[in-house]
């Protein structure tokens, strides 16, 4: 946006005049990636050319945000066709991601997620944790934090996933991911929905007796049952990021 948006130009022209263009005669905007539905690397601090997501330009037009870093390929094909089939939009959460791929968190849908509830971490690469396929929780994995579909439709064809090949979460599909710090910092306090602890008391509890493990666990399931009562009031609560910058 800086400089009238010749930081940008594409045929000759500031993109953002052609995306102006094209954008006037359609009934939705379907912001693909997390340039277009964050602004992204380029708008990393101190964003010397104002780098916007498309929302902030396109203002008169309902705009679908499908963020990732890429988006995953069934997630695009499946916007897409959802509207040709239905002629509507797909509901939408409240940043304007649709609600059929981003209302759950990588980490509800982990298949690591046993590992994590037991305190059984990965500390360091290639560590005996690391073998053993433990949770990436302590090297840094956003999962907790990022709301997509990665952990349930996986990437090219099903076949595997960031974590399923030992490397934890980015985070690419959250709004601000690049300027959050280091990958590998580890994520503090989400304590969320009152079933999860911090990742050190859970460890420490698994260290202690086994005895106490299993009663946590036991706990925590009890915890489970008495919060599935009312099944769609969890479920809102659970799908929703607590504010724009959940992750
Ligand atoms: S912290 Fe990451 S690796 Fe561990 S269960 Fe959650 S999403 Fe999976």
């Amino acid at each position: 946006m800086n400089e009238d948006g010749m930081y940008c130009i594409d045929g000759g022209r500031p993109f953002v005049e052609r995306l102006t263009e094209m954008a006037s005669d359609a009934m939705a905007v379907v912001a693909w990636g997390a340039c277009a539905s964050w602004g992204c690397v380029q708008a990393a601090k101190p964003n010397p050319t104002h780098a916007v997501p498309i929302d902030k330009v396109i203002r008169n037009k309902p705009i679908v945000k499908v963020p990732g870093c890429p988006p995953i390929a069934e997630v695009m094909t499946g916007v897409i066709t959802y509207v040709t089939m239905f002629g509507r939009l797909p509901d939408l959460d409240r940043q304007g991601r649709p609600k059929m791929f981003y209302s759950q968190r990588i980490h509800d849908k982990c298949y690591r997620r046993p590992h994590f509830d037991a305190g059984q971490f990965v500390e360091e690469w290639d560590d005996e944790g690391a073998r053993k396929g433990f949770c990436l929780y302590k090297m840094g994995c956003k999962g907790p934090t990022t709301y997509n579909a990665c952990s349930t439709t996986r990437w090219n064809g099903g076949v595997s996933f960031p974590i399923q090949s030992g490397h934890g979460c980015i985070g690419c599909s959250e709004d601000g991911f690049w300027d959050k710090g280091s990958f590998y910092d580890r994520l503090t306090g989400i304590n969320a929905f009152g079933i999860e602890r911090n990742a050190d008391q859970i460890g420490l509890a698994a260290a202690g007796i086994v005895v106490a493990g299993i009663a946590v666990h036991a706990g925590i399931t009890a915890v489970r049952q008495l919060t599935t009562k009312p099944k769609d009031t969890i479920k809102t609560i659970a799908s929703e990021p607590t504010d724009k910058n959940a992750g």
